[in-house]
Order: C-alpha cells, then sequence, then structure tokens
C-alpha cells in the first residue's frame, strides 16, 4: 500500500512536469494591478521584468553593485522583500541575497522555460517576477535569490531619517 502511494507521488511529480510553464497556485494574496496603469508607471524593462518574467541583462541593472543600507521594495505593489543585510556578491551580475525578509514574502513557482528547471521567485504580494532561487547559495541558508533589479526599489536606511521625516 506504502509503495503504491510513493507511486502515485511520482506520477503526480512527473505529470506536472509536462506542462511548459506551471502555474502554481498558492495562498498568497495576489493583488491585481491594472496593465495600462503599470506600463505607465513602470519603464519598459520593469514591466517586461515584473510581468511577463524577463531578465535583465547581467551587469546592467541598478542594484547589483549596489551596498548602501536599506530594505528591498517590490518595484510594483511596494511590498518590502529583502534587507540589505542578507545582500551578497554572487559575482553573477544580479542583485542575490540568501533570503526573504520572511517566509510569506517571496513566492515560488516551478519554471521549466528555456529547457531547464528552474525555481522562479515572485513577490509574494502582487505576484510580480523577480527572478529565481538557486540552491547553491553560500549562507547558511545554501540559498541564492538571483533577483532583477528591475524589479527592485532599494529604500536606503537614510531615507527615512532624511529632513522629509523631521520637521524643524
Ligand atoms: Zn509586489
Amino acid at each position: 500500500m506504502a509503495l503504491s502511494l510513493f507511486q502515485r507521488i511520482g506520477f503526480v511529480l512527473r505529470g506536472g512536469q509536462k506542462h511548459s510553464r506551471t502555474r502554481v497556485t498558492t495562498t498568497m494574496s495576489d493583488k491585481t494591478f491594472d496593465e495600462a496603469e503599470l506600463r505607465e508607471r513602470l519603464s519598459p524593462e520593469q514591466f517586461a521584468v515584473t510581468q511577463h518574467a524577463a531578465t535583465e541583462r547581467a551587469f546592467t541593472g541598478e542594484y547589483w553593485d549596489v551596498w548602501e543600507d536599506g530594505t528591498y521594495h517590490c518595484i510594483v505593489c511596494d511590498e518590502a522583500l529583502f534587507s540589505s543585510e542578507t545582500k551578497f556578491d554572487a559575482h553573477c551580475g544580479w542583485p542575490s541575497f540568501d533570503r526573504a525578509l520572511s517566509d510569506d514574502k517571496v513566492g515560488e513557482k516551478r519554471d521549466l522555460s528555456h529547457g531547464m528547471v528552474r525555481v522562479e521567485s515572485v513577490c509574494g504580494k502582487c505576484g510580480a517576477h523577480l527572478g529565481h532561487v538557486f540552491p547553491d547559495g553560500p549562507t547558511d541558508t545554501g540559498l541564492r535569490y538571483c533577483m532583477n533589479s528591475a524589479s527592485l526599489r532599494l529604500a536606503t536606511d537614510d531615507e527615512s531619517t532624511s529632513e522629509g521625516e523631521t520637521t524643524a
């Protein structure tokens, strides 16, 4: 009986791979944005990356070589996703983190595009494509969140304590 259960699980897993791109429905609360509004608000690259899972060219993004303290937010819905404290130099040309701010901040989808099996990272709040997560990180998490700068906005720690906040 136990064997048949394993066989059934194996069947389900293999069955899933038949789809070229599996959309996994998760419990995250997808917030939907109006496409016209997004096209106006985002740059063409930000739109292509977040809405159509495009990938910016390595070493061209805004944040791959930025080491300021702060929090990286989703460019679409502004949810806080990553802390600069977990950013590391993966020498890959994309901003890389070893963990999300919390587990529910960043969702995962199985991505079978381009002939590879990868885990796609999406914003846990709005579903925007962020990048991919790989199991070859150098820290204790063993994870490397390889993100597109185009999906992120860095809110530096200075920003929150600047003149705008204080009244003279
Ligand atoms: Zn978002």
